[in-house]
């Protein structure tokens, strides 16, 4: 089984390994793909200096989703793995609501599982360090999309382009807005996607 102390790959020097360097599936990217919703699938795969180093088949289900990969330990026999994760959704203040995975071992919300062992769970289950700072820009550039969108009546759904200006405002105001909004997607999208390492075939 996966989990703290099986398996030594992922500890290197006695020291916490980063997470960069970590199979792992951040669930606001999916959000902001727009691969949440019932009945969608795909495959997610990693790698590492141009190496595959893995991949998964996902597909949404109601209340979270099922993912399906072959796992082996130490060069052992490959076992194919079936792992079904729950979602949770809380309101945000600022608009929209948040969806988080529910760990499936420690039961806490998170948005990021790693694939350090057999089964993708929370970091605070594999014991990993991960570099706060640039959680910290993914989530103010992501509040900023919100906040902007909540001004001009947008949809929520950060995928979803923002059409039409509210009444009464002057377009310079929307363009710039509008400007700002696409900036913050860009610059989030491009945080998670090179700390993921991420590829998506279809
Ligand atoms: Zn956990």
């Amino acid at each position: 089984m996966g989990g703290r102390g099986s398996g030594s790959w992922y500890r290197w020097g006695g020291r916490k390994t980063n997470t960069e360097s970590q199979k792992q599936i951040d669930i606001r990217w999916l959000k902001q793909q727009g691969y949440l919703q019932t009945g969608s699938m795909g495959s997610l795969s990693w790698s590492c200096r141009g190496e595959a180093t893995g991949s998964i088949t996902y597909s949404m289900i109601e209340e979270g989703m099922l993912l399906n990969y072959r796992y082996r330990k130490n060069g052992g026999e490959w076992e194919p793995v079936e792992q079904r994760i729950l979602f949770d959704r809380t309101r945000c203040n600022y608009g929209g609501n948040r969806t988080w995975f529910l760990c499936p071992r420690c039961g806490k919300r998170v948005v990021v599982l790693y694939g350090a062992g057999k089964l993708f769970l929370c970091r605070h289950c594999y014991d990993l360090t991960y570099r706060s700072q640039q959680e910290g820009v993914v989530d103010r550039m992501m509040r900023k999309q919100w906040k902007i969108r909540e001004r001009l009546g947008a949809s929520d759904a950060l995928v979803d382009p923002i059409l039409f200006k509210p009444k009464g405002m002057h377009q310079k105001t929307f363009d710039r807005l509008r400007n700002e909004e696409s900036r913050a997607s860009y610059l989030s999208a491009l945080i998670m996607g090179q700390r993921l390492g991420i590829n998506i075939e279809w």
